[in-house]
């Protein structure tokens, strides 16, 4: 077992404004699983205004928001594309959620403008014509487990040639057409996926927590939890939308 002690610090991006569908349950699993193994963990929030050192942050969630808001968070969010750009080469940890996975591209083009994106990952979003609302059920590469969540969203997602974050088994993803949903690219995660995330699909929670560590100390090791109670609820889900 790991003697040392281990810290694992997370930074809120903006939850003042990007706070749609209780994306804040992403931080309390994260948190609470870290706790249950004797990992240290702190949440710094940070709002508009505040500054980032991304030096001290070994997970950074930014979460969804509609296209107002968006267009308000991206203008914060590009005076600290620079810093935000190095920690994602040194493989820093992101999970970036509907409106703020959408930021994470070149751009996010709606109907009524268009919102300059962080340029972190090469893709972009263009709105169309109706919104994509449902459950959706995906299996990614990173989990055994298949992944549950929910999405609604307007802007569809174009992630070029990069890797996606799931093949859609009961949903629209991306764009509706493709058949995947997300990308990942080095440690950073983007998706559309709702709900929250993290507390419905504890594999992955276990990733984003295994990958920080990892960055920070070398090694991933995780004890494992008993996640019956979990599991069962992310069963109950798939059984609901996917017929054998
Ligand atoms: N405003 C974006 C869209 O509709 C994202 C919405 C969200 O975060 N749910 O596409």
């Amino acid at each position: 077992m790991y003697s040392e002690k281990r810290k694992i610090t997370i930074g809120h991006l903006y939850p003042d404004l990007l706070n749609l569908y209780g994306d804040r349950g992403n931080i309390a699993c994260m948190m609470q699983r870290c706790k249950w193994r004797g990992i240290e963990a702190e949440t710094i929030e940070f709002n508009t205004g505040d500054e980032i050192d991304f030096s001290k942050l070994d997970i950074v969630l930014l979460g969804g928001g509609s296209d107002r808001e968006q267009a308000i968070v991206c203008r914060k969010l590009l005076e600290i594309q620079k810093q935000f750009k190095e920690y994602v080469e040194d493989n820093g940890v992101v999970l970036a959620v509907c409106g703020g996975y959408q930021l994470l591209g070149k751009y996010y083009k709606t109907d009524a403008g268009m919102i300059e994106g962080l340029n972190l990952v090469d893709i972009y979003t263009e709105q169309e014509e109706g919104r994509l609302i449902d459950n959706i059920v995906l299996q990614s590469e990173l989990v055994e487990m298949p992944v549950v969540g929910f999405e609604n969203h307007g802007g569809r997602t174009y992630i070029n040639d990069n890797k996606p974050f799931g093949k859609v088994l009961y949903g629209s993803g991306n764009d509706g057409n493709s058949g995947y949903e997300g990308v990942v690219y080095k440690n950073v995660i983007g998706t559309y996926l709702h709900g929250p995330l993290l507390p419905k699909n504890p594999q992955l929670c276990d990733w984003i927590i295994a990958r920080a560590l990892e960055r920070k100390y070398g090694s991933a090791e995780l004890a494992p939890l008993d996640d019956f109670k979990e599991n069962q609820a992310n069963a109950y889900i798939v059984k609901r939308f996917i017929k054998e």
